[in-house]
């Protein structure tokens, strides 16, 4: 996700994570497979010193864990037990900060398994399309696949700490890099941002994104989710369990490609700001009904909005969040309640538009500012007047 660290001076740094699949022969696999093994043994057995100690410090948790898994898994090296301390510490403090660690009970076992190792700059390197790993048995040098994309941004980026993931037999790369931060556009329009009722989102500037294939995807997973549910064995649970990890996967993949999408068309517009609604409470806002709302997965909501801000950032756009209220029902020509009926917009001043874009101009002129992601910046609200000549500009935060 996106965090800005404090850069130096005053040039600031975002952090951005490229996901590398590596091309591994069978015997690097074999060799990236006995570094997991082993790395997770370490970090099981510092579990077991956090837990009697109720050590989640870094520094202390070295002290007390260190030597004695040095001295117990002698292959694993220096600066992987330290990685290991390091992500057995974070993972008891994200629990704590879960309110998962009680006072008066012991404290929980994490169990780490062999599928992700944790690198920093000191266990590999990275030069053209290879990776070079620490192991057991000696650095190995793996090729890697990455797209465009994933290239350039290698390319502008410096390479921070990483992670070795298996999933399915594939080893992918986890790596976060800092990109400088990309200087922020100014005088561009308002580009309002309308996020998912009737499609996947709709843009001011008349654009729309379907959800047509995913809803459709949808649709087809819920009726097989209640099958599987009113079913109840433990086949089924599984089963459940496999295909909410693949429904996610999808989801994923359409949120990416749509805000990519919408940023795009942003930047073609000439906006430099993006606004969209606060759907912190979406579910209380929609009219809608139960097919329709068994639909709305809060999270895949989320998660667009998540991916057009990150994107936006990247690309200079200033980022505002509006509060939702009015933006359907309301005319974004002439400010009076219309009619609104599934994907059409109508309103006695003569106004038709498509729903979503309707409510995505209504977010560009109308809506209140409640938070910016960037912070305020002017800027003429050039969508917003082609709507409404004598739009009055909403105070900025
Ligand atoms: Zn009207």
């Amino acid at each position: 996700m996106l965090t800005f660290a404090s850069g130096l001076g005053s040039m600031s740094y975002m952090k951005r994570t490229v996901n590398l699949k590596l091309t591994s022969t069978t015997d690097q696999s074999a060799a990236l497979t006995a570094l997991a093994d082993t790395y997770a043994s370490a970090c099981n057995a510092i579990v077991s010193f956090a837990r009697e100690h109720r050590c989640w410090n870094r520094v202390a948790l070295h002290h007390l864990a260190y030597y004695t898994v040095r001295e117990r898994l002698p292959s694993l090296g220096s600066q992987m037990v330290c990685q290991a301390v390091h992500r057995v510490a974070d993972a008891y403090k994200t629990l704590k900060a879960n309110k998962g660690i009680s006072k008066d009970k012991p404290v929980p076992t994490i169990v780490f398994r062999p599928t992700s190792v944790s690198f920093d700059k000191r266990t590999y390197s990275l030069k053209g399309d290879t990776l070079s790993l620490f192991t057991l048995s000696g650095r190995v040098k793996v090729l890697f696949v990455a797209g465009k994309h994933q290239l350039n941004l290698l390319a502008s980026g410096v390479p921070k700490e990483a992670r070795l993931v298996v999933r399915k037999g594939i080893w992918y790369f986890n790596l976060v890099l800092d990109l400088p931060d990309t200087p922020p556009r100014s005088g561009g329009g308002v580009c309002g941002i309308d996020v998912g009722e009737n499609n996947l989102a709709a843009s001011s500037t008349g654009k729309v994104w379907g959800g047509g294939k995913l809803r459709h995807n949808r649709d087809i997973h819920l009726a097989h989710r209640r099958r599987l549910q009113s079913n109840g064995s433990r086949a089924a649970k599984r089963k459940l369990k496999a295909i909410s990890g693949r429904e996610e996967r999808h989801v994923r993949h359409v949120n990416h490609e749509t805000s990519k999408a919408i940023v795009a068309e942003a930047l073609r517009a000439g906006a430099s700001e993006i606004r969209m609604e606060d759907l912190t409470n979406i579910r209380a806002n929609i009219k809608a009904g139960k097919r329709v709302r068994t639909r709305l997965h809060r999270w895949a909501f989320r998660q667009l909005r998540d991916f057009v801000a990150y994107k936006a950032e990247a690309a200079g756009l200033n980022v505002i969040f509006v509060e939702p209220a009015y933006t359907s029902q309301t005319c974004s020509a002439c400010g009076a309640i219309g009619k609104r009926e599934r994907h059409s917009f109508s309103c006695e001043c003569g106004t038709r538009l498509h729903s979503d874009v309707n409510a995505s101009k209504n977010i560009a002129g109308f809506a209140k500012p409640i938070g910016s992601a960037r912070g305020a910046r002017n800027s003429s609200c050039k969508f917003a007047h082609q709507v409404r000549p004598a739009v009055v500009e909403s105070p900025r935060l």
